[in-house]
């Protein structure tokens, strides 16, 4: 059997799992829009692809409790319906499925929120209401109910989210609990919330219910609690009688990544290693796992009992199904973006995925197959051609598929060699794969012409995009690149550099440049000293005393942009600050508000406030934009033949591999 580890089931004494794979909590946005039927589709496919367990989105205890007003939770008994829907249809399916039970605390994004102590936190507007010694057991008694509810509802447990520096996790750290009654003080006190919440939820739900805890490992944050502590609170969870504990990293507030790309792969998973034979009850590691060999091995060395995932299965809902049958290269990746389901999360936007638009969509967005093929040409085989020809292939049409490069992916082949962005990697090979698998006849290596694409019944233009011609006077000049010449490798980029222009594209020539050598995100101990990560053993919170340690940048950057303020505001909204924080770690100097006037062979001026002044330059490097590429596209009109523009090339503007995946895919299900 392949994963032996990941596959063997679990048995927690009163229920058995199917395997050591958990499907994590991820917020979808559908429970806030009432589309229960979409919720239990949603998981249904989840179940029905192998997931061991499954746990929901946050679900709110309370209206004081919800991360924004009027999160989803389970507040009356009118909710259990709705809940019912989910739980019976990840039943039929054979699997098993807990709701969280997500008390926010100070993060609770509104004016009612409460907290152990009324200290607002650095991401939050909102100054929290502290409790008084009836406002907890108010608390506690909610999160009960929502237990009982809960199993009311069919769930078969619930987990408990003590972590992220949620509500719990407040009550745990010094930092954010000032009390001095019995909940706060001294660690025995700050700790006696969550026990309790254990205690009284194990008495009121019985002893045959999934009781999950989420435990901070590590919080993260100054302040942060000891490992010494840590191992008594789980120790007290567990006497408390919760049934596993899965692992927490990190309060949102922290100022370190846990879970974006540039995270090594199973980079937190030495810290679930350290509780293991700590406790008697499971333990689930959790944060940047996403293929069946980094599970298989954290499982086959002792560094937890079960894994968690969660946007992996958003990527591939059947993940677990497609590793035990021997076909893992078939699971489409997830590639850790973010960009479509947490900066989605946090827009109020339904969540899906950048490399599964059907994740959340399912119902709506079906790959039917069709009665009568046809035959239909896609040019281009970046992100937006590959998944138009994949899917129309899938349904049953004849494709062939031009591409004028040799190799697939497009832009895709610029991301994957920016550090921090190896999952782009697994994406291009997932896509080859793919291709393969397929019935797709590939014409690499082929411009396709007007005369080609006589006599197909479709034609997809996908080819992409080109850079934009900022006209800067003296950009004709040896020193000065375009990011493609960067990019494809082999240029000669000196040892001072002003990268024009401050997109995506900037920021990741940028982090191309300050980088010589190996890339952090492939060497776990070089990326905790480049973010000031250290053993919680050693340094409560697991911040090292002496802070990040950015190991010197290989060459001085200055990276510009006309539009006023500081660049990179318009970056992904739960991954920007990431970006930002790791140029400015490298000493990038990051300016807005200049008017480019002329490239000289010193470098670039510009002119601030009227001012000019020179930022000298070995090298220049032009990232400003794109224009879509769409000669093609222009010369089929007027050969009037009708042709469908996808991707960068219908529109060039803020493209991302999320639009272009999503319309390849949405196109090619309607055709
Ligand atoms: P972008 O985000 O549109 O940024 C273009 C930059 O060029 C801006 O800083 C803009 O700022 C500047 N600019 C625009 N027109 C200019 C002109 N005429 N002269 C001088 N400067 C000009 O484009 P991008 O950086 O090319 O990224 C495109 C998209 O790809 C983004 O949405 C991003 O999410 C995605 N992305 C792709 C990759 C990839 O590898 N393919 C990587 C990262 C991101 P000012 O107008 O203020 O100067
Ligand atoms: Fe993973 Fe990106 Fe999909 Fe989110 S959008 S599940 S991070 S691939």
């Amino acid at each position: 059997m392949p994963y032996p580890h990941m596959l063997a089931p679990l048995d927690l004494g009163f229920v058995t799992l199917r395997n050591r794979v958990m499907m994590g909590s991820m917020h979808t946005g559908l429970e806030e829009r009432g589309d229960w039927g979409r919720v239990a589709t949603y998981y249904a496919e989840r179940a029905r692809g192998g997931a061991g367990l499954i746990v929901t989105g946050g679900m709110a205890p309370n209206n004081e409790g919800g991360v924004f007003p009027g999160a989803a939770g389970l507040y009356s008994e009118a909710d259990i319906a709705n809940h019912r829907l989910a739980t019976d249809a990840v039943h039929a399916e054979g699997g098993r499925i807990a709701m969280q039970i997500l008390h926010a605390g100070r993060y609770a994004y509104g004016p009612d929120c409460v907290a152990p102590s009324a200290i607002k936190s650095p991401i939050s507007p909102f100054k929290p209401r502290e409790l008084d010694e009836d406002g907890i057991e108010k608390q506690i008694a909610d999160i009960v109910t929502s237990a009982e509810r809960a199993r009311a509802a069919g769930y078969d447990g619930v987990e408990i989210m003590g972590s992220e520096g949620y509500f719990i996790n407040q009550f745990l750290c010094a930092a954010t609990n000032h009390r001095t009654d019995r909940w706060g003080g001294d660690y025995e006190n700050r700790m006696r919330l969550p026990v309790e919440i254990v205690r009284r939820t194990r008495a009121a739900v019985g002893r045959d219910f999934i009781l999950i805890y989420r435990i901070s490992l590590i919080d993260l944050v100054p302040g942060g609690q000891s490992f010494d502590e840590v191992t008594r609170l789980a120790r007290g969870i567990e006497a408390a009688g919760a049934t596993i504990l899965n692992t927490g990293i990190g309060w949102h507030e922290a100022r370190v990544p846990t879970i974006a790309t540039s995270v090594p792969r199973a980079g937190w998973a030495w810290v679930t290693r350290k509780l293991m034979g700590k406790v008697g009850v499971p333990l689930i590691t959790s944060n940047r796992i996403n293929t069946p060999e980094v599970a298989e091995e954290l499982l086959a060395r002792g560094a937890a009992d079960m894994v968690s995932m969660a946007r992996p299965f958003l990527a591939d809902p059947d993940f677990v199904n497609k590793a035990a049958a021997g076909r893992a290269q078939e699971i489409a990746p997830c590639i850790a973006c973010n960009q479509a389901c947490l900066d989605h999360t946090f827009q109020g936007k339904i969540s899906s995925c950048l490399v599964n638009p059907r994740a959340c969509f399912e119902t709506e967005l079906t790959y039917e197959p069709i009665d009568s093929p046809k035959d239909i040409a896609v040019i281009g085989a970046g992100p937006a051609g590959l998944m138009a020809a994949l899917i129309a292939d899938q349904r049953g049409h004849r494709v062939t598929l031009f591409e004028a490069d040799t190799r697939i992916g497009g832009q895709l082949n610029m991301a994957r060699i920016i550090p921090g962005k190896e999952e782009f990697h697994g994406l291009v090979d997932w896509f080859a794969g793919q291709l393969e698998r397929s019935r797709v006849t590939q014409r690499l290596g082929t411009r396709a012409t007007p005369e080609m694409l006589v006599g197909f019944d479709e034609v997809i233009i996908a080819t992409g995009v080109t850079p934009r011609d900022p006209q800067i006077e003296g950009q004709d000049a040896p020193h000065v690149l375009r990011y493609t010449d960067v990019l494809r490798g082999g240029a000669d980029v000196g040892a001072r550099v002003v990268v024009v222009g401050a997109g995506g594209i900037g920021f990741d020539v940028s982090e191309y440049l300050v980088h010589e050598g190996h890339s952090p995100t492939e060497d776990l101990a070089l990326w905790k000293r480049e973010w000031g990560v250290t053993d919680p053993a050693e340094a409560p919170g697991g911040l090292a005393a002496q802070g990040p340690q950015p190991a010197p940048p290989a060459r001085a950057i200055t990276l510009v942009q006309r539009k006023p303020g500081k660049p990179g505001r318009g970056l992904g909204k739960t991954t920007g600050w990431i970006h930002r924080a790791a140029l400015a770690a490298k000493n990038v100097q990051m300016l807005g508000g200049l008017e480019y006037r002329r490239i000289t062979e010193a470098g670039l001026v510009v002119a601030r406030d009227g001012q000019e002044e020179l930022l000298e330059a070995d090298t220049i490097v032009l990232c400003t934009g794109q224009e879509p590429l769409r000669d093609l596209a222009d010369a089929l009109e007027v050969a009037g033949q009708r042709a469908h523009v996808i991707g960068g090339a219908d529109v060039a503007a803020e493209l991302d591999a999320k639009r272009a995946i999503d319309q390849g895919a949405r196109l090619a299900a309607r055709l």
